[in-house]
């Protein structure tokens, strides 16, 4: 980990010790205006957000802080970061649960809108607050980790629904919590026959590198298959600190997928999602989801119209490894799930065949085949082996 006089300078007294430490990063986080103030050098609308409460915890790690600019307000980690007064706003498409979480909520801290999978919301705190967040309605409440009535309770609906074979550990950030907590999460997973991968969502390889510990990794590796999907928005974010830690994730056989959110003035570019992208693939993290921000109370700046956003995809869709093409991708406000999009390539279509124009121009016809399905016709007697394996769990050996 880099250790710099600017470290030193901004934070008296830490020691490189303490800065390697994810602990000291947490319990040394910026929270207050006056935090904010040392550090930064705000302006009227940014002083007037933590004056008038913009109703969102504010919260950065030292080390986060560290990579945002002192001065530039356009800066992209700054504005990720920073509240301004354009977060006090009403106006537009604005509402506290833009998910519809609540109403898929069949127990605490669980939410089941899909067949096969449920998130499990352990903790509500993070170790930095994005200005964006989706889930301002259940982050930052100061709840902590699950209390042990609702655990028991979220463990026993996840052992009650077969049909549930992934969870996805979410929050909040998974990793604020200790690695003993951790440990016992993914064991009571695990004795759940049915359940077979665990995702674990977490932005702590971007505001905080230090959290990933050899311990840690072992705990995963422990419990595979577990996945881990992270949030890097910017290139600004991929810090050497930052690819170490994807490093050792990867390097253990921990897979990790990158989801990013388009946020105006921050990425909304395809040169920016292209070296996001091509440097997370060279780090071997596969870029997966390219969200639109969704409309949660403050966030309405942030948010960019989908043409544009579609303009982004079809720039990068010849230009970019389909390997590091980020599916764009947004949640029906609500709670109708995802939806993905993609740039409309067809010119026309008839039964008989669909014409293209492809993302440099050349133009093509694709025909429909000549003859009937080749499936069998007892199609029942011949998916039954497949149909059987896809109801039993894996179980593990
Ligand atoms: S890390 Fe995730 S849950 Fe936490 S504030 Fe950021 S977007 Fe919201």
């Amino acid at each position: 980990m880099r250790f710099t006089f600017r470290q030193i300078e901004s934070f008296p007294g830490v020691t490189q010790a303490d800065w390697q430490s994810w602990a000291w990063q947490f319990r040394n986080g910026l929270s207050t205006h006056e935090q904010f103030g040392r550090y930064f050098r705000l302006t009227e609308s940014e002083s007037e957000a933590f004056k008038r409460n913009p109703g969102f915890q504010i919260r950065s790690t030292p080390y986060y802080a560290m990579l945002a600019s002192r001065d530039d307000v356009k800066d992209p980690v700054r504005r990720m970061i920073v509240p301004t007064a354009l977060e006090l706003r009403r106006d537009g498409q604005q509402v506290s649960d833009p998910l519809g979480e609540r109403k898929h909520s069949p127990t605490e801290r669980i939410v089941h809108r899909y067949p096969d999978r449920v998130l499990f919301l352990v903790t509500d705190q993070c170790s930095l607050y994005c200005r964006y967040c989706l889930r301002k309605h259940f982050t930052g409440q100061d709840q902590a980790f699950v209390g042990s009535k609702d655990y028991e309770k979220a463990l026993a609906y996840i052992r009650a629904a077969p049909g549930v074979r992934e969870v996805i550990l979410s929050g909040g950030d998974p990793l604020t919590l200790g690695d003993g907590r951790i440990e016992r999460v993914l064991s009571d997973l695990r004795a759940i026959e049915h359940v077979e991968i665990i995702r674990v969502g977490s932005r702590m390889p971007v505001v905080c590198p230090m959290r990933i510990t050899d311990d840690l990794v072992a705990i995963f590796k422990k419990h595979k298959p577990v996945y881990f999907m992270t949030h890097f928005n910017h290139p600004a974010e991929l810090s050497a600190d930052a690819a170490l830690a994807l490093e050792k994730l990867v390097d253990k056989g921990v897979p990790v997928y990158n989801q990013m959110v388009l946020l105006n003035g921050i990425n909304n570019h395809a040169a920016i999602v292209q070296a996001l992208s091509r440097r997370l693939l060279y780090l071997r993290v596969k870029p997966y989801y390219m969200f639109q921000c969704d409309p949660s109370e403050g966030s309405e700046h942030f948010r960019t119209p989908v043409e544009e956003s579609l303009q982004i995809q079809r720039e990068l869709w010849g230009r970019l490894s389909g390997l590091a093409m980020p599916n764009l991708s947004l949640d029906i406000p609500g709670g109708g799930g995802k939806v993905g999009m993609v740039p409309d390539f067809e010119t026309s279509n008839t039964v008989e065949a669909r014409s293209y124009e492809g993302w440099d121009g050349v133009k093509g016809v694709y025909s429909a085949p000549e003859g009937a399905s080749a499936l069998p016709a007892d199609l029942d007697t011949y998916l039954e082996e497949w149909n059987q394996i896809v109801q039993q769990p894996y179980g593990r050996g």
